[in-house]
């Protein structure tokens, strides 16, 4: 057998996840489903705990990689923090019993009510990523009578040679303040009635695979926090950002002590503690995406097998050309042939997988693996089609932690004409 990207997943005639069989889980939910094994996500979360062990630090876990209330809530009573872009992220947060002292708020468009609600619930840490943002922060504040807690997110200009859509620190981006314009605003911000300056933040993209340009961004970033000391403003933290990628094919993933050491090599000497966001690489690996053949399809140059989930529940395929491996959940003994995995939506983008050796038959399951990170927070109900249903599998245990749309779910906040 392959080796697979959710080490958990086991069994010789039949794939479970953790102990349960991925068909008992089609069983009783249907499909598309998405199965999360809650062992995968700690065991993820715990590898970054170990790795900044001796360490002043948190871990924030970026709530857009996968919000679902279950996860944060496994999440939570592991003791993590929250990276949130919304002020929806930050309500599914407390509904979840995640404490908002924890929460960093990054995101280049807060509105001023997500600042109130945010503000009123008591959170962390605001991450402004511009001059116009700490204004409206600080009056916000002001108005309130509170003071917010803030650090710059600071665009630290470095590559980290990941997709362009999912790089996020160069100068060319839309995130961050401008690593020239960093001090200054550090200053004003110390001037600003409403503002309480906590520390100096930095994300540079996603799926990153090499430490090399966080510690590059790490030291960018340090040299800026020496000039703002030498400003005589104090910093309680240094928050790196997350990024760190998984293995979705063949890809060598870094494990989090070897994607951390060279960081904190970096900080070594420092009294700051030390944030992490990370998002994908807590969750992308405990999650796949289950889903039942409909019909093969036998085109002239191409096999197809059509499937019941699509495009608007995994988006990833779609959107980055990414790849996700897919395997058969039930051995079974027909010849293999080689197909494009996809769905029932009209888009030629539709596709889950291409150019995949399956041994299938109408009516088998496949696992899509490795979707357990912007997957269902991506999904769509295009085509109408109600989002899947998530379950979380814990030993020999299976939560539901989302019930399958309806579809009057869909339109119950649409009317026809008067
Ligand atoms: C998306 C995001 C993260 C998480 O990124 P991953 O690649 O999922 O680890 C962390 N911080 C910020 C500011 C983000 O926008």
């Amino acid at each position: 057998m392959t080796a697979f990207p959710i080490p958990t997943l086991t069994g010789t005639d039949q794939l479970q996840l953790e102990s349960v069989a991925l068909s008992d889980i089609a069983a009783q939910f249907g499909t598309p489903t998405y199965v999360y094994s809650r062992k995968a996500l700690t065991d993820a979360y715990r590898a970054y705990e170990t790795a900044l062990a001796g360490r002043k630090a948190m871990i924030c876990y970026a709530v857009k990689a996968n919000s679902n209330l279950g996860i944060l809530d496994a999440f939570a009573r592991l003791g993590a923090g929250f990276d949130i872009v919304s002020g929806g992220e930050l309500q599914r947060v407390i509904a979840a019993g995640g404490d908002p002292a924890k929460v960093v708020f990054s995101g280049v468009g807060k509105t001023e009510a997500e600042m109130r609600l945010a503000l009123e619930a008591g959170i962390g840490c605001f991450n402004i990523e511009s001059p116009e943002e700490l204004v409206r922060l600080g009056e916000t504040a002001a108005t309130m009578g509170k003071v917010a807690p803030i650090a710059f997110r600071v665009n630290p200009d470095v590559d980290p040679k990941t997709h362009p859509y999912i790089s996020t620190g160069l100068k060319a981006n839309k995130f961050g303040v401008a690593y020239d314009d960093a001090l200054s605003l550090y200053r004003r911000a110390a001037q600003t009635p409403g503002i309480a300056i906590h520390g100096i933040a930095s994300h540079i993209g996603s799926q990153l695979l090499d430490a090399a340009p966080v510690a590059e961004a790490a030291e960018r970033v340090l040299a800026l926090v020496e000039q703002i000391n030498d400003a005589g403003i104090e910093l309680h933290h240094i928050d790196i950002g997350g990024g760190m990628g998984i293995r979705y094919e063949d890809e060598s993933a870094p494990h989090a002590d070897a994607f951390l050491a060279p960081v904190l090599e970096v900080l070594k000497d420092r009294p700051e503690a030390i944030h992490l966001e990370p998002g994908r690489s807590l969750v992308g690996n405990a999650g796949l995406l289950l889903t039942r053949v409909e019909f093969l399809k036998h085109g002239e140059e191409k096999h197809f097998a059509i499937v019941d989930a699509a495009m608007n529940d995994l988006a990833r395929p779609a959107l980055y050309d990414a790849y996700h491996a897919v395997v058969e959940v039930e051995k079974s003994d027909v010849t293999a042939d080689v197909y494009d995995v996809v769905g029932p939506i009209c888009e030629s983008g539709d596709f889950l997988a291409r150019d995949r050796k399956l041994a299938v038959r109408a009516g088998d399951l496949l696992a899509i693996l490795s979707a357990g990170a912007y997957g269902m927070t991506m999904a769509s109900n295009y085509n109408t089609r109600p989002r899947a249903a998530e379950v979380m599998v814990d030993g020999d245990r299976c939560h539901p932690i989302r019930a399958r749309e309806r579809v009057e779910d869909l339109f119950a906040n649409e009317q026809r004409l008067p």
